[in-house]
């Protein structure tokens, strides 16, 4: 029996976790939280039964208390709430399917805590990359990615070990020469930047493979997702940005590769379904079945690949941008477009200045190098009050 705790248990990679979780008798849920739809967290509390469960708001958790109250189940608030799902001592996994980089506190905790890490929330990787990886080798824990990309490159990793002889395995080190990320284009592939200037929240919320929440949909659309995703495979392979290479792959059949010296290129296709790396990830190194559809090759006449288009998309280079500049930057970075996405889904900005944005704050921010939790989330709040005051929103 494997105990897991979600952070984000309602949202898009949080539901799909307990879809799992339904289909396994062997797995078990210890801790669920949300932000604020306690209706659909309660429940996932009288299916899952889990011992502790958290919610943003203490007003929203004195309601749920209330109506809970013929339940055995502890109710926390806002980041205190979290750490306790997040560190819930029946828990064996994590995952951390919340969105933004307020799981940075919760996914450290849970590393300090011991428990490994199937990691969604890649925001906590692009901000604080440099001290999780450590903390994580520290405890021993292991960071399992469940962002499809990621977890095809770790499964084409697992070509890394020897078949032979399983005692030797860890000796097996074969040297990669770069890591092959795709992306689909998401619903704006091929279009200009005169295209752009007038798309709608309705049209970049429809991505033409995935079924995901509204922030990440977005991301998507701008790129700025696969520029994060480029931090976040640096961070989690230990890999160089110049060995990662961005290729678009617009039906989203390769969810990715590795190349290694020889030339070889192992990658590893599917489906687009997101419950494929979550259980991954969750039985890692085991494969178990997944209902589901599956790839039919004679149906397939072609797979398309392209390069992206960098001038117009500026997702991929300002990440790389903030990347190089390490420290504090990439968190500059993630946030001035946390708070850009935020608003262009409330319509109070045009998609275009998603960048502006995030322009503009890198260019005003003096890095702080060797960047301690507490200057990652200063970085935070000094580039929220910078954009609110220059943007009024
Ligand atoms: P969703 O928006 O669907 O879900 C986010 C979850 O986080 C919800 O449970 C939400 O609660 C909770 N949440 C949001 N804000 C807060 C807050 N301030 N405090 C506490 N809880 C909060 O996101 P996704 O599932 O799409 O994405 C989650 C993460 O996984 C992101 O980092 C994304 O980049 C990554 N990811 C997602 C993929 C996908 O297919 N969706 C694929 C690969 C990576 P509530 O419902 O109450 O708002």
């Amino acid at each position: 029996m494997k105990s897991i705790s979600i952070i984000g248990s309602t949202g898009s990679i949080g539901t799909q976790t307990l879809d799992i979780v339904r289909a396994n008798d062997d797995l078990k849920v210890v801790a669920l939280s949300c932000g604020k739809n306690t209706k659909l967290l309660e429940e996932q509390i009288r299916e899952f039964k889990p011992v502790v469960a958290a919610v943003s708001d203490e007003n929203d958790a004195k309601d749920l208390r209330l109506r809970l109250a013929d339940m055995d189940v502890k109710i926390m608030s806002g980041m205190d709430g979290l750490k306790a799902v997040a560190t819930e001592e029946s828990a064996d996994i994590v995952v951390t399917a919340i969105v933004g980089m307020i799981g940075v506190e919760p996914t450290l905790a849970a590393i300090d805590a011991g428990k490994d890490i199937a990691l969604a929330n890649k925001e906590t990787l692009v901000t604080a990359g440099h001290l999780v990886m450590k903390a994580a080798e520290e405890k021993g824990v292991k960071i399992l990615p469940v962002d499809s990309e990621h977890s095809a490159i770790f499964q084409s990793l697992q070509g890394n070990r020897t078949f032979f002889d399983k005692s030797r395995f860890s000796d097996v080190n074969n040297k990669i020469s770069r890591i092959l990320l795709t992306a689909s284009g998401g619903p704006f592939r091929g279009r200009s930047r005169e295209e752009l200037e007038n798309v709608t929240v309705e049209q970049a919320l429809k991505h033409p493979n995935w079924s995901m929440g509204p922030k990440i949909t977005i991301d998507s659309a701008s790129m700025v997702n696969k520029g994060l995703e480029v931090i976040e495979a640096h961070w989690l392979f230990d890999t160089d940005l110049d060995d990662i290479e961005v290729l678009i792959q617009p039906q989203s059949i390769i969810h990715s590769a590795v190349e290694y010296e020889d030339g070889a290129v192992i990658a590893q296709l599917g489906t687009p379904d997101m419950k494929l790396p979550i259980q991954y990830a969750l039985y890692y190194p085991e494969r178990r079945y997944l209902a589901g559809d599956r790839l039919d090759f004679t149906k397939i006449s072609s797979i398309e690949i392209a390069k992206p288009d960098f001038d117009t998309f500026l997702g991929i280079p300002l990440a790389k941008k903030a990347s190089r500049a390490g420290g504090t930057m990439p968190t500059v970075m993630n946030e001035a477009n946390e708070h850009a996405v935020a608003a262009f889904l409330s319509g109070k900005i045009k998609f275009l200045e998603i960048y502006d944005m995030i322009e503009y704050a890198m260019s005003e921010h003096t890095v702080i190098k060797d960047a301690k939790l507490e200057d990652i989330l200063a970085a935070r709040d000094w580039t929220d009050e910078l954009l609110s005051k220059k943007y009024k929103v």
